[in-house]
């Protein structure tokens, strides 16, 4: 059997997508593909340039109008890939708690979904790729040849924002870190458009009760199977 040459991995926040599909697309030699911050990128823009968050139209313009650029990393600080918009490197901006804080409504807005989707599949349709979000397996790469969904309580995944925040230097209380996570997955899984849900043919992984070896080594199998 040829390996997947189309995978996708889906989930909520901090379920460790991200984790997996880098060490995935490392393994196999394949593109690792973010699309998170693609909506991050749209959002930390909105914000930059003091545009009303709720102001659909101007959001929408801006996700058409503004070339994201998803690059190789130029530093060696732990970042996956460059992410340059209008000549500025927001790689470390998008992950402000100002972008975490919004980025849920702006990427509910279907304008703003359907000029990322377009660019997302464009990427992804290439094969030999890694995509990781909460609508690939079900609207960007439908064809995937394989879909992941990884899933973990919000207590789990608030555990993981909440240690990452402090091991970076920063302050949080918990319960915050816990309360901000359940309205992101609030507001991903009710809207309208895309919202977040397993595929059909998706398997479904827990990452409560899985470490990330063993997460990375059961999909992986799954590859070679
Ligand atoms: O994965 P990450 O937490 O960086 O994603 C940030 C936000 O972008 C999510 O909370 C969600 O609102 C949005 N998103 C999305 N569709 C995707 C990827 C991310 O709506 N495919």
């Amino acid at each position: 059997m040829p390996l997947p040459s189309i995978i996708a991995i889906d989930g909520p926040a901090a379920s460790g997508k991200s984790t997996l599909g880098f060490r995935l697309a490392e393994a196999l030699g394949y593109l690792y593909f973010d699309t998170g911050l693609m909506y991050r990128a749209v959002t930390w823009l909105a914000l930059n340039q003091g545009i009303d968050i709720h102001d659909e139209a101007a959001v929408t313009r801006l996700a058409e109008d503004v070339p994201i650029e998803v690059t190789a990393p130029s530093l060696e600080d732990g970042r996956p890939c460059d992410v340059v918009v209008d000549g500025h490197d927001i790689t470390w901006d998008i992950r402000k708690p100002e972008v975490d804080a919004n980025v849920s409504v702006v990427s509910a807005y279907p304008g703003v979904r359907r000029a990322l989707t377009l660019q997302q599949r464009r990427i992804g349709m290439r094969g030999r790729v890694v995509m990781v979000g909460r609508d690939i397996g079900t609207v960007v790469l439908p064809e995937a040849d394989l879909k992941i969904y990884l899933d973990a309580s919000p207590e789990e995944r608030a555990r993981r924002r909440y240690n990452e925040i402090i091991e970076r230097g920063g302050r949080a209380e918990y319960a915050d870190v816990l309360e901000k996570v359940r309205e992101r997955d609030r507001i991903d899984s009710t809207r309208a458009v895309a919202p977040l849900k397993p595929a059909a043919d998706a398997v479904i992984l827990d990452s409560d009760t899985l470490d990330a070896d063993q997460v990375f080594a059961k999909v992986y199998a799954l590859c070679k199977a």
